[in-house]
């Protein structure tokens, strides 16, 4: 089995482009069903998920645009807690159609800050889109409406998941290599 070696660590083959690709075109098959009279604009988080992103948007067949925002942390002066903020939002969504674009969803923690973030600012509707989903570890109420491919936990590298920041630009998925 194919495997890639990132820094410390060994991964190995866990899904192949090709299947990648057609977890894509059901994704995209659906939200052209779904908004086939209304103009999307979707929101991709950088960085994970600009591979996603653009496979996916060249799928949607009617008008759409895409922006993309990026989460930045940043340690709070006052309460000295984390905080993450979304930036690179430039354009008013309100009365518009949103689909946030995310690669990977986990504990649930990411998207739901994003998800809450973007609700405030009165969105006509607001729905997410994750490439990848991990059933047991997620821990959040909220609803994932496109998912593509769901995963037992364990870390993943790339087609834009990164490890210290390598291996995005890998086309296929590799695991972490417990072994
Ligand atoms: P959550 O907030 O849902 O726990 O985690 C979401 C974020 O953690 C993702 O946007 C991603 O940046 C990172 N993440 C979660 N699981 C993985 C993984 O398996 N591989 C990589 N590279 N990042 C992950
Ligand atoms: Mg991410």
């Amino acid at each position: 089995m194919k495997k890639v070696i990132i820094q410390d660590k060994e991964f190995k083959m866990s899904i192949l482009y090709v299947n990648i690709k057609r977890s894509i075109e059901r994704m995209a098959f659906d939200i052209n069903q779904d908004y086939e009279d209304k103009e999307i604009l979707f929101i991709s988080i950088l960085n994970g998920s600009f591979m996603f992103a653009s496979d996916l948007v060249r799928k949607i067949k009617g008008p759409c645009q895409i922006s993309f925002v990026k989460l930045s942390s940043y340690v709070n002066g006052e309460s000295m807690g984390t905080v993450s903020e979304l930036i690179g939002l430039n354009e008013d969504i309100s009365g518009q159609h949103v689909i946030i674009l995310e690669d990977i969803i986990d504990s649930g923690m990411t998207i739901e800050g994003v998800y809450n973030r973007l609700k405030k600012q009165k969105p006509a509707s607001l729905k997410i889109a994750t490439l990848l989903f991990k059933p047991q570890a997620f821990q959040k109420s909220l609803k994932i409406d496109y998912i593509g491919i769901e995963m037992p936990n364990g870390f993943l590298v790339g087609y834009g998941l990164d490890y210290n920041g390598y291996g995005r630009n890998y086309e296929d998925i590799y695991s972490l290599n417990e072994l």
